[in-house]
């Protein structure tokens, strides 16, 4: 099924986020880590891929197998190092395998990297080939707070535009943490002609050296409020880990209290997250 038939129905969704291994020797855990949040029934799964495209396979692989077991899989593709030849082979093994769905990313380039000379220097141009190509149905990344290489909202704004006018159906945010900044976004976002439907990706912070690395590489501002529990709870896993879920949930209640329809949970390989999270939501999925 295509996510853009999914996130403009009716119906709230709720999708998950699952990440590859580096090895074939930890594919057995990430596969079944995916297939236990596949059984909570999600709106669809998406299967990042890794930075520098080494785990391509593994990304596919595991998509594939969701698929198979009756899950809608989104597969994350991402272009930076990718050669044009790469990139249609990658699309054409997709097709083969019936995936339907591509979140089109540019991904990071590594430092001391020239940008010069690349096939693909935007998320955009990416888009593009993949339209071309046809028959998927193509997603894209936004930055609530912008991205870190925007020169100010309205130039991060400006882009946006152009990934939606080269092909993308529907746009993924990085993680937030206080929902006001969303609805800032959405409405810059709309005022200025960018009107497809917004994701909230959210991220249940479980233990505090997430919170960490989230914050060296998004630049995210964290509320008072948050802070307070990290500082609290911090030094306590099983308390931080049941004040994360419950932060998370209530950003998911108010966003979908909003008019917010799609909320995508960041839930790393981790199934009882998940499933914590889909609990303090069951009546209102139903
Ligand atoms: P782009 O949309 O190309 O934007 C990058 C920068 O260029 C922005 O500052 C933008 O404003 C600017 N820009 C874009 N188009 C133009 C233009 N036409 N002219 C001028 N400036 C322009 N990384 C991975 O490696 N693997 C993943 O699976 C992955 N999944 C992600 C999922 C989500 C939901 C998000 C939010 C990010 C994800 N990333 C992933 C990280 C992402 O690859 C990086 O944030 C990367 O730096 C930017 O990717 P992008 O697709 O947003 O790039």
């Amino acid at each position: 099924m295509k996510i853009s038939e999914i996130i403009n129905g009716e119906k709230p969704s709720l999708s998950f986020e699952v990440f590859p291994p580096k090895t074939d020797a930890a594919y057995r855990d990430v596969a079944a880590a995916a297939h236990a949040i596949a059984a909570l029934s999600p709106s669809y799964i998406s299967v990042t891929y890794g930075a520098g495209g080494g785990t391509s396979r593994y990304t596919f692989d595991i998509a594939k197998s969701l698929l198979d077991g009756g899950t809608t899989p989104l597969v994350h593709l991402s272009c930076i190092h990718a050669s044009k030849e790469t990139i249609r082979e990658q699309l054409t093994a997709l097709k083969e395998m019936g995936i339907e769905n591509i979140l089109a990313l540019r991904g990071d380039l590594p430092a001391g990297m020239s940008a010069e000379n690349l096939s693909y220097r935007y998320a955009s141009d990416l888009t593009r080939e993949i339209r071309d190509f046809g028959g998927f149905c193509i997603g894209g990344a936004c930055y609530p707070e912008g991205h870190p290489e925007s020169a100010n909202g309205i130039a991060d704004i400006e882009s946006l535009k152009v990934k939606v006018e080269s092909g993308c159906e529907f746009l993924t945010t990085q993680m937030f943490f206080d929902n006001n900044i969303l609805y800032n976004f959405i409405y810059r976002m709309y005022k200025a002609g960018v009107d497809v439907p917004v994701v909230a990706g959210i991220m249940p912070v479980t233990n505090p050296a997430q919170v960490k690395r989230i914050c060296s590489i998004s630049g995210n501002t964290l509320p008072q409020r948050f802070i307070r529990i990290v500082d609290r709870y911090g030094d306590d896993p099983a308390a931080m880990k049941q004040a994360g879920i419950a932060y998370a949930t209530e950003q998911i209640i108010d966003l979908y209290a909003n008019g917010i329809n799609a909320v995508h949970v960041y839930s790393m390989n981790k199934p009882d997250v998940a499933e914590a999270i889909r609990r303090n939501l069951s009546e209102i999925l139903k």
